[in-house]
């Protein structure tokens, strides 16, 4: 459990202010090592009174500021992960997910500048919006 001081502190960096809907959303995604859909983190929510409509809301914020970004599972179902890793900032690009072949999980990975796959340059029609780095393979847990 992070406190609530620490978790309004994040909110305020990125200028959202701090909602008791943010607080425990925020806390639940800084437990997480790994990305949640909204029924993960609903189910993470013990006892706390916060609907569904809240929740899609909640998260599209912090979306929205760069606090967190979205990631298709197998199912093509959108996961939830900070785009923080022990307090620092990473970027969407500057990361990889890797994708547990055994628990579906979805973990957020640091990748160093140098293995970073460089974006090729489209003067074909095709516009690049965003690019992902996906690794299959078997989780600590599951190795
Ligand atoms: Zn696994
Ligand atoms: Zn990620």
């Amino acid at each position: 459990m992070t406190s609530d001081k620490k978790l309004k502190d994040i909110l305020h960096q990125y200028g959202l202010k701090g909602t008791t809907a943010r607080i425990i959303v925020l806390d639940v995604l800084v437990q997480s090592q790994v990305a949640l859909s909204h029924a993960d983190i609903l189910s993470r929510i013990h006892g706390e009174d916060l609907d569904k409509v809240t929740l899609y809301r909640t998260l599209s914020s912090f979306v929205s500021v760069g606090l967190a970004h979205k990631v298709a599972n197998e199912d093509r179902n959108w996961l939830y992960a900070l785009l923080l890793q022990n307090n620092r900032r990473v970027g969407i690009d500057d990361h990889a997910h890797f994708i547990c072949d055994q628990c579906e999980r979805i973990y957020c990975l640091p990748m160093d500048a140098e293995d970073t796959i460089s974006v090729p340059v489209m003067d074909n029609g095709f516009v690049i919006r965003s690019h992902e780095y996906r690794l299959h393979g078997t989780c600590p847990e599951c190795n």
